[in-house]
């Protein structure tokens, strides 16, 4: 066992977080990165090992590195740090209000697997006589999130992202893309709202409804734009640390990174840094201390990067940690025989996870509303055996997926207005393949499908069949699932999935104000330091409101754009 699980192991997270807390706190009132190794700026932040002990590696500060390590100094204005949504946004903006930018990223090339961009009014919204209410939008996020947030953030992106879309809108535009609203959002128990621009590329080949829209698109489009106003784009070089003057209190002066002979560089940061690496969904470690129950997931679908270096170097210099557990996880996480939850997440996707189907456990029981939003949906099964669900659904899904009409990236069926989806003749291309992989049951009888699942077959039959007396009555008495999300399960074939959580990206990063600084343990901003994107916190908590769609990368590119602005703006 590492040292780092040896700490971990039988903590409990109240404990945990406390030991965190108090234990950056006072790394950060110590002057991190001055020189002192972790131990002795442990003793000397709190004055008891026994806290102490609680605190695991990724918040403890390694060793500055020092001036003999530095292989090369560069100086600069602006160092944005990660070329993803909100770091081309923030280098793209910083850029056009005249600062000098670079922008570092550690891996080869920009992310590329973004789509849904959430924007409140804006003039294609206007146009097409859509007006959303500011302030029920915002009161909408911040009841998701039980007010565990700074609703002066929920109102700068309510407030701001319009602004930031029309400014998109025209760039897309030039880079030869379309950009669409998905304005058909239909309501269930739960307020859909029609925020949701996606950009499409009517001239790219069709594989898929997804290899048409999104980042892949729009990110050369801003990467192009960006180099064109002088960005100087170092890709293959990770951050490392930040550097803060002083004694723990002064300016982020720059960073160190690494460039792709693992050398060293500095970066001498006169106006300012920001950090936009991603967030930590493939950092388990950090999972398991901040969001444990996120590794009850089958399957993650983050792209490589996220492993909260950011956050990491940014609390090293004494910022302040968002600790509500926030992530992004969806209905969609297939679950093969044999295979268990979590780390290194083995399932894979499934489209059909997020269709209103009937859910049972593993016990063969219906347990809860089946209409929910992805993760309520998935915060369900937390407490059911296993923590998996099956999905049970039958020759007619074709029909039923037509008639759920489910909306954003849940979308199977082409809808006016709305970027392309695959329709449900595509989608049963892939359910057959799944088949043939064994990855879905098929079977003729419930008793057959019931033995598949290792369920005992009296219990499934007589739960489906009180399911399809509710379906037929059109109440569902038990759950309360709206009529028009009830299906029978009559017509053999028989199909079922066993699922669990997806993770995306999680969401609860650092503190910051509304200027997007980052903000230190007594809540001041940390002078010449900026964080967005998924590397914030403050604004979701507990869960991912999908039914706002876009709303994670409408904030992360808002915010991102205010970021460079702002930090472009200072004075040297
Ligand atoms: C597959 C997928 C699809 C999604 N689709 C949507 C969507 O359609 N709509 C929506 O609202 N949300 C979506 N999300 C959520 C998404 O994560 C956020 O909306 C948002 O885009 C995150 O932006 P970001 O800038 O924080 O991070 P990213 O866009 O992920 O960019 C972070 C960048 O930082 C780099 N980096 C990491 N560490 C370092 C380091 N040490 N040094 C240098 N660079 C580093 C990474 O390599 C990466 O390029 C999706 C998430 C996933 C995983």
């Amino acid at each position: 066992m590492s040292e780092e699980q040896k700490l971990t192991k039988g903590i409990s997270r109240r404990k945990f977080i406390q030991g965190a807390a108090i234990g950056t706190m006072g790394l950060a009132s110590a002057g991190v990165l001055a020189g002192c190794s972790p131990q002795e700026a442990s003793k000397s932040n709190t004055g008891s090992t026994a806290e102490t002990s609680e605190i695991t590696a990724w918040d403890t500060p390694p060793e500055a590195i020092s001036d003999n390590a530095i292989k090369e100094t560069v100086e600069t204005e602006v160092l944005v740090v990660g070329a993803g949504n909100s770091g081309m946004m923030a280098a793209l903006s910083a850029a056009e209000a005249g600062a000098r930018v670079i922008l570092i990223e550690k891996q080869p090339t920009y992310i590329t697997r973004t789509y849904w961009m959430g924007a409140v009014n804006s003039s294609m919204q206007k146009k097409m006589g859509i007006e959303i209410n500011r302030n029920e939008i915002a009161e909408e996020l911040c009841r998701y999130a039980s007010h565990l947030c700074d609703q002066r953030l929920i109102n700068l992106w309510a407030d701001k992202s319009g602004e930031m879309m029309d400014w998109l809108v025209p760039i897309l535009e030039a880079g030869d893309l379309e950009v669409v609203l998905e304005y058909d959002t239909k309501e269930g128990f739960y307020p859909s709202y029609p925020i949701a621009h996606i950009a499409v590329n009517r001239n790219a080949e069709y594989k898929s409804s997804n290899a048409l829209i999104g980042a892949q698109y729009y990110m050369p489009v801003l990467e192009k734009k960006a180099i064109e106003l002088g960005v100087d784009i170092r890709y293959n070089t990770p951050l490392a640390q930040l550097v803060r003057e002083g004694d723990g209190t002064g300016r982020v002066t720059g960073a160190i990174a690494k460039n792709k002979d693992e050398e060293y560089i500095k970066f001498n940061a006169a106006k300012g840094v920001i950090i936009c690496t991603g967030g930590y969904a493939r950092n388990p470690e950090m999972l398991q201390a901040l969001c444990p129950d996120s590794l009850s997931t089958g399957f993650c679908i983050a792209q490589s990067g996220p492993l909260g270096e950011g956050i990491k170097a940014a609390s090293w210099v004494g910022a302040a940690l968002e600790t509500q557990h926030t992530t992004m996880i969806f209905d969609r996480g297939l679950v093969p025989d044999g295979v268990k939850l979590g780390p290194p997440w083995e399932g894979t996707y499934w489209q059909l996870g997020s269709q209103p189907f009937l859910r049972v456990n593993v016990n063969g029981e219906r347990y809860a509303n089946e209409d929910l939003p992805y993760d309520f949906g998935t915060n369900a099964v937390l407490l059911q055996p296993e923590r998996l669900w099956w999905q049970i659904f039958d020759d007619n899904w074709k029909e039923d997926v037509t008639r759920f009409h489910t909306t954003g990236c849940a979308r199977i069926v082409n809808t006016e207005g709305a970027p392309p989806r695959d329709g449900v003749d595509f989608t049963a291309k892939g359910v057959e393949t799944y088949i043939e992989k064994g990855l879905i049951k098929k079977a003729d009888t419930i008793e057959e499908l019931a033995q598949m699942m290792n369920i005992p077959s009296d219990k499934l039959a007589a739960t489906i069949s009180r399911y399809n007396e509710l379906s037929k009555k059109g109440a569902d008495e038990d759950f309360g699932k709206r009529a028009a999300h009830l299906s029978t399960i009559e017509k053999a074939p028989f199909y079922a999935a066993r699922l669990s959580g997806l993770l995306l990206c999680t969401l609860n990063g650092l503190r910051i104000n509304t200027d997007i600084q980052v903000l230190d343990k007594n809540m001041n901003p940390i002078p010449g330091l900026y964080a967005a994107g998924n590397d914030a916190g403050g604004f979701f908590a507990h869960n991912y409101p999908e039914l706002l769609p876009g709303v994670a990368l409408g904030r992360t590119m808002t915010f991102g754009r205010i970021a460079g602005i702002n930090c472009a703006k200072q004075s040297i």
